[in-house]
């Protein structure tokens, strides 16, 4: 899977509103801290977690 923002591989896919978005590293760490307090995060947080245990 390609990364939403940019064109590099993704580094984990997480679901967001039943749609599936592809993150590279460094995207998720930018999403990451601008959704440092919503609700997502943590869906984002668990679903990442299982995908670096894989
Ligand atoms: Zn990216």
């Amino acid at each position: 899977m390609q990364c939403h923002y940019c064109e590099d591989d993704a580094a984990v896919a997480v679901e967001k509103d039943h749609v599936k978005v592809g993150l590279c590293e460094s995207h998720l760490r930018e999403r990451m801290d601008e959704l440092s307090d919503s609700e997502w995060l943590e869906d984002v947080r668990s679903q990442v977690d299982e995908a670096l245990d894989n």
